[in-house]
Parts: C-alpha cells; sequence; structure tokens
C-alpha cells in the first residue's frame, strides 16, 4: 500500500491566538486541494483556538509534546487526555530542542510514544544526529539506538511516524542533501524492517525535518524513501501552503 504523504508544521515556541489565527485562515484556501496528510503541531497553549481557527480545513491541529502519566503531580506537562479533549491527532516527540535543553532522552521518547499509541494519538518521533556525531561517523550508531530504545515495545509501528531531523540542518538553513536525506532515510527503513519486518517498516511514513522551505521540497519529496516533511520556520508563514502543495 502506498504511503501518503505527510506535511507537518512545528510552530515551536511561536505565535499567539491573533497570529496563529490569521495565519490558518490565510492557509486554509492555500491547502484546500493538497493530496497529502497536513498539520499544524502548535503550543499546547494556542491548541483550542487553532483547532477552531483550522475547523471544516485540511489542517488537522498536533501538539508538540506530551507527558506518560495519565494524570498527577507533573507540573507544567500536558496528558493525552488533555489532548484528545480537543480532538489532537498527532503529537510530536523527542525533538531535539527537547533532548537538548529539557532532558529528554530515549527512554522518555519511549515512554512518551508509548501513551500516544495507547490513546490512539499518532506519535511524531524525532531521531537525528549532532554535526559532530556525523562528522565522527557515528549517525548509523545514533539512529539505531534511538530506534531500538526509542520503539522499545511498539507493537504497530506503521501507526506511528518517524521525522528523521539532523541536528545541524535543523533551524540552520543548512538542508541535507536530497541524497542525503534519502541515504539515512533508507537506512532508517532497513533498521525498522530488522526490528518490525519488511512488511511493516514499508508502511511506516518517515519524514524530513530541517530546514525544508518551499525552495528544496520538491527534490527531497521526489525521494522515494521520503514520506514528507516536518517544517519548523516555513510553517510559521505562508510558504506552509508552498511545501503542502509540493506537486504544483
Ligand atoms: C523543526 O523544528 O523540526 C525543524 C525542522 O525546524 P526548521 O524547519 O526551522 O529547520
Amino acid at each position: 500500500m502506498a504511503r501518503k504523504p505527510f506535511i507537518a508544521g512545528n510552530w515551536k515556541m511561536n505565535m499567539t491566538v491573533a497570529s496563529g489565527t490569521k495565519l490558518i485562515a490565510d492557509l486554509k484556501p492555500l491547502v484546500k486541494e493538497a493530496k497529502c496528510d497536513v498539520c499544524l503541531c502548535v503550543p499546547a497553549i494556542l491548541i483550542p483556538a487553532m483547532v477552531k481557527a483550522a475547523k471544516g480545513s485540511k489542517i488537522k491541529i498536533g501538539a508538540e509534546n506530551l507527558h506518560w502519566a495519565a494524570s498527577g503531580a507533573y507540573t507544567g506537562e500536558i496528558s493525552a487526555e488533555m489532548l484528545k479533549d480537543y480532538g489532537v491527532k498527532y503529537v510530536i516527540i523527542g525533538h531535539s530542542e527537547r533532548r537538548q535543553y529539557f532532558g529528554e532522552n530515549n527512554d522518555t521518547v519511549n515512554m512518551r510514544t508509548l501513551t500516544a499509541l495507547k490513546n490512539e494519538l499518532t506519535p511524531i518521533v524525532c531521531i537525528g544526529e549532532t554535526l559532530t556525531e556525523r562528522t565522527n561517523g557515528e549517525t548509523e550508531n545514533v539512529l539505531t539506538r534511538q530506534l531500538e530504545f526509542g520503539l522499545h515495545g511498539v507493537e504497530d509501528v506503521k501507526q506511528i511516524v518517524i521525522a528523521y531531523e539532523p541536528v545541524w540542518a535543523i533551524g540552520t538553513g543548512q538542508t541535507a542533501t536530497d541524497e542525503q536525506a534519502q541515504e539515512t532515510i533508507k537506512f532508517i527503513r532497513k533498521k525498522l524492517s530488522k526490528m518490525f519486518g519488511v512488511k511493516e517498516a514499508n508502511r511506516v511514513r518517515i519524514l524530513y525535518g530541517g530546514s525544508m522551505n518551499a525552495g528544496n521540497c520538491k527534490g527531497l519529496m521526489a525521494q522515494p524513501d521520503i514520506d514528507g516533511g516536518l517544517i519548523g520556520g516555513a510553517s510559521l508563514k505562508l510558504d506552509f501552503a508552498k511545501i503542502v502543495n509540493y506537486e504544483k
């Protein structure tokens, strides 16, 4: 079965109710003929207003994180149930900024991923190597660890979306070349095949993320193993619609 392309935005800690509502209103007509799945992952506090803004359009609203516990003394965290209350379907897990600044590791990624799945939310699990790791030839080892620990205990891997985001490409304007992205994502799919079987691995959507924009999306999306993009900076502007419509 062909994998449906998926373009997801990550607003990070940007936008307000007013600016987000305006952007979504402007995007709506531009993405109405999208052939791919479209989602914007937004700060938790904006979810209710953005769900309202995106109603009746192709744009689904996602979250940027979730906690593994159902409820309890976890100040500042958001539960799966809270996300589901607003009809959220997608949730980013283990973004490199969470790993770098907030102590996320493969174990917390694993707990969050399993919790998302248990609650019928689609986790967008982020993996990727730093520049030092790539330079030292450690990319495949790093990705292997992130997949083996991060996806430990996952039963139905096709319910997961993987985002391959080389850390050196995020927010830097230094996009991986089409060939680099394809080669690494092909490796990720091969690794998933070993873990879950070829048939299952072939059904997993794997996105590329890292300075993807309206100019470079077409080349990346043409690669056989790349099923979409996780878009940071370019999801804060109308350029996001150009990426969604990458085929045009
Ligand atoms: C991201 O935040 O996941 C990302 C890929 O950011 P950017 O597109 O800005 O590099």
